[in-house]
């Protein structure tokens, strides 16, 4: 590295940066209107107003990658739970539901200008059965007159209130601190420290694409070890099913049989749950209703669990229903809206007539292995010197930027570190990605390249 213009440290540095494992998660929550999303917004250090005062906004997205004092963290908005639909009382319910769920740490944002009210009660009450670390953030304190209120807040029974301006800044460094020191090291349940643990299953996709009927399938027909592991409801939230004479672990299966009868806002709650089941998961299987045109919904789904880093198959379900016809438009759909996941394994399935079931199994391993593979560096560079001697970067400026070398620095995803001369663009690194697919195989998997410019 050293004769490569490159400090051994800077090198460690990335590599140990572009390795790191799953993250842990913070949830923010609180009551509407009490500046949840302003917070989130600070946290992940956004500049656009993203808040709105118009009620009904529903928000794609729910989770964000942050840092704070060097520490890296996933921050989950709740702020775009719809209060006239679910009604207040019930929508910080099932955001505290969530938080119990998912996240390692939850901040409970609370106005210091209104004070406690019933509601704020009753969402301590829910914290503190979750039984997770708890940062009290005492918000719209803007200026030093607000300090009485928040100090008030001592009065909730969960510990210091921090007041903060989320709107201004005021306070959120201190607050920060605290939730540092809340949040674990990493997620107690770290890939890969389960040995011989069953491996975790997200079932997703939009409602009716037939998510329950093919659990229902699979749990029924491979007679079925269905246990309890969730403490706090009685609903079975994992499930373990043996399949193919292995025992797998269906996470959050809860979310998928509950049924949620609302007219508007039911979108959002089910991307909170497709985000709770892809966060607890190793392979998340994307089913898609093929019957139905591929909509942007689908789209969301998948962006959701290639950004979250797992191991994918997709499930093309209901294919009993398929003509002809249909048939060859959805080849042309998969080709065009699901083109950044064209590396997953891809099953036919039909919940219904049982289509193709013994199929899934074998694609799940597929993806898990290309979610675990590991290139040696030897290998890999041997690859990458080929690769910048065969197809070099285009001159810009004068200039030849080159890939030096790289190595792998994690699975689960896999990623990699690039070390080059100068800034390689865009569509190189699209090209280095689709070789490295071509070289190594990494079916089902998304895989991470980061590159390090010399400087
Ligand atoms: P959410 O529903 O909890 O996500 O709340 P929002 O983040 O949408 O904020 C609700 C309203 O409170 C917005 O008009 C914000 O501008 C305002 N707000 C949020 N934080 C602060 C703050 O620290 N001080 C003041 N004065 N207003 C705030
Ligand atoms: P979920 O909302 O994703 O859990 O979807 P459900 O499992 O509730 O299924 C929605 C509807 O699609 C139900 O009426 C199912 O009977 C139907 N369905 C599910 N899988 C299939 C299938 O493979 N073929 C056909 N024809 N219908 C299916």
């Amino acid at each position: 590295a050293a004769e490569e213009g490159f400090d051994v440290e800077d090198v460690e540095g990335a590599i140990e940066e572009a390795g790191h494992g799953p993250l842990p998660v913070l949830a923010v929550v609180g009551r509407p209107n009490v500046g949840k999303s302003t917070l989130v917004n600070r946290i992940i250090g956004r500049r656009e107003a993203v808040v709105e005062d118009k009620p009904g906004v529903t928000r794609d997205r729910v989770t964000y990658e942050a840092e704070w004092a060097g520490r890296r963290f996933k921050v989950v908005d709740t702020g775009g739970w719809e209060q006239d639909v679910l009604g207040i009382d019930a929508s910080v319910a099932a955001q505290a539901e969530y938080a119990i769920e998912t996240a390692d740490a939850v901040v409970f944002v609370v106005d210091s200008t209104v004070g406690v009210t019933d509601t704020d009660q009753a969402v301590v009450r829910l914290l503190r059965k979750a039984n997770k670390p708890v940062v009290l953030c005492a918000n719209k304190v803007d200026g030093p007159s607000g300090e009485a209120d928040a100090t008030a807040l001592w009065s909730l029974g969960i510990g210091e209130p921090h007041p903060v301006s989320s709107l201004h800044g005021r306070g959120t460094g201190d607050m920060l601190d605290a939730v540092i020191e809340a949040l674990p090291e990493a997620p107690p349940q770290t890939f890969g420290t389960a040995v011989g643990g069953p491996r975790r299953i997200a079932l997703i996709g939009r409602p009716n694409v037939g998510k329950s009927s093919l659990l229902n399938k699979v749990a029924n027909e491979d007679r079925v070890v269905v246990n309890e592991l969730a403490g706090t409801t009685r609903d079975p939230v994992d499930e373990l099913i043996e399949l193919g004479g292995v025992t797998w672990k269906f996470v959050d299966t809860a979310g998928i049989r509950k049924r949620v009868h609302l007219q508007q806002g039911a979108d959002y709650y089910a991307s909170l749950r497709t985000a709770a089941a892809v966060e607890k998961a190793e392979v998340a299987v994307i089913l898609i209703d093929s019957s139905e045109s591929i909509s942007i919904q689908d789209q969301r789904i998948v962006t959701m669990a290639v950004e979250a880093g797992r191991a994918i198959v997709v499930a093309y379900n209901k294919w009993d229903t398929l003509d002809e016809e249909r048939r060859y438009y959805l080849e042309r759909e998969i080709e065009t809206e699901l083109a950044q996941i064209a590396w997953a394994p891809r099953v036919n399935v039909s919940a219904r007539t049982g289509r193709h079931m013994e199929k899934l199994v074998p694609a799940i391993e597929t993806a898990i292995a290309g979610w675990e593979t590991r290139v040696p560096t030897g290998r890999l560079n041997a690859f990458l010197g080929e690769l910048v001697a065969s197809h070099p970067h285009p001159v810009r400026g004068g200039k030849q930027p080159r890939i030096l070398f790289g190595t792998q620095a994690g699975t689960k995803p896999p990623r990699f570190v690039l070390f080059a001369s100068g800034f390689i663009e865009h569509g190189y690194r699209r090209y280095v990605e689709r070789r490295l697919r071509e070289e190594f195989g990494f079916e089902g998997t998304p895989i991470h390249i980061s590159v390090r410019v010399r400087e």
